[in-house]
């Protein structure tokens, strides 16, 4: 089953894109009146006639001229049908973007203009972060009473059926982001970096105390929020996608986290990274999945030997078996040792299908399954998704 939604977003106003429309909506008159006067409405007549002097004449890119093409000669058609006059267009008449004419990042949308390509940033707004990781397909930027927006449609595909799997155990840390017990790695040091610049360009505009470096502050907040979410889904996808329908995984319950590990530096890493949002990203998406998730207590699952239970010893990266000698990387020890308790346990079943999402995502109701359109159409709030299609 796959799944379609389109995202409407607002969007700043761009000289080069609106230009670019601008002169697109042209290029459709162009060919539309040639079509018309030549009574041409077939799109490869019409493409054959026009192509070479349109291009030459707004200088748009290719992919531009044939949509413009595409869109000409549908109206001509339709003005041939009902015998109608030389169809007008609008000065602003909306743009379409495929994967050759734009790419998608959470912040921002990259998108060929007349002046190539242009990197326009975007303020998503948290209901949709839940989206950030279905993949994107194509995109409509229009203007409707003076403002501008983009229509960005996403997909995904979802599976059904379940039964019983392998169990893996995930571990969240400092080192790394993530270690799951079938030795998977992901590293935290990128994200680390990023954070530390959040970090500086706050304390920068905090100095400052003016009411736009306040506006400033409040801007960068927001895309070190999003920045997080974005890595959240990313991490999370990457982990469930390895998992069959059927399998388990197993997450450690977070109260007292941190005074599992103390340290300066690592409650602020803690404390400003979302492991709490990665968790219900994990749940929600293996719960889609047909992957079953639990929680259990991560006590001693860093101090114990993962092969014979005895207490071990840690320095740096690596932990070491005082009875039986086994050596591991620490974390991947803890993870294994999460695997395994998780693998006897499951009373603390996790139900939640939606990521929670902090903020003003109360407004949102929560969407109780994916299954199907009807669902998923009544469950979200009105005027957000402008089109939901389920195939
Ligand atoms: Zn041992």
């Amino acid at each position: 089953m796959k799944s379609v939604v389109t995202l409407k977003l607002k969007m700043r106003k761009n000289p080069a894109l609106l230009q670019t429309m601008e002169v697109y909506s042209k290029a459709v008159a162009y060919i539309a009146e040639q079509g018309y006067t030549n009574k041409i409405s077939n799109r490869y007549q019409l493409h054959h006639l026009c192509y070479y002097r349109a291009k030459q004449q707004f200088h748009l890119p290719s992919q531009f001229i044939i949509n413009a093409n595409r869109v000409a000669s549908q109206t001509l058609r339709s003005v041939k049908k009902s015998k109608g006059r030389q169809p007008l267009f609008k000065a602003y008449l909306p743009l379409d973007f495929d994967k050759r004419t734009f790419t998608f990042s959470f912040d921002k949308v990259r998108l060929t203009t007349i002046e190539g390509r242009m990197d326009i940033p975007l303020d998503i707004p948290e209901y949709y972060w839940r989206y950030l990781d279905w993949s994107w397909q194509t995109a409509q930027v229009m203007m409707q009473h003076e403002q501008l927006f983009i229509h960005i449609t996403f997909t995904r595909n979802i599976p059904s059926v379940a039964n019983d799997g392998k169990t893996v155990g995930i571990d969240l840390g400092i080192r790394h982001l993530v270690v799951a017990s079938d030795k998977r790695f992901f590293s935290s040091k990128q994200v680390k970096k990023k954070r530390i610049m959040f970090k500086r360009l706050k304390a920068k505009l905090q100095a400052k105390c003016t009411k736009s470096a306040k506006q400033l502050l409040r801007k960068i907040s927001g895309r070190e929020q999003r920045f997080i979410a974005w890595v959240n889904h990313n991490v999370s996808k990457e982990i469930i996608s390895t998992a069959e329908p059927g399998d388990k995984i197993v997450l450690e319950n977070l109260k007292g986290i941190r005074r599992k590990r103390l340290g300066k530096n690592i409650n602020f890493w803690l404390h400003g990274w979302s492991f709490y949002q990665l968790q219900n990203f994990i749940t929600y998406k293996a719960t889609i999945k047909g992957i079953q998730v639990v929680k259990v207590n991560p006590c001693y699952t860093s101090q114990i030997c993962s092969h014979c239970i005895s207490l071990g010893s840690r320095t740096g990266n690596f932990f070491r078996c005082t009875q039986c000698g086994y050596s591991l990387n620490a974390d991947l020890n803890a993870s294994i040792n999460l695997a395994k308790r998780g693998s006897m346990s499951d009373s603390v079943l996790v139900a939640v299908n939606q990521p929670y999402i902090s903020g003003d995502d109360s407004k949102a109701t929560r969407v109780s399954s994916y299954r199907t359109a009807d669902e998923l159409r009544d469950n979200v709030p009105s005027g957000t998704l402008s089109t939901l299609v389920l195939e």
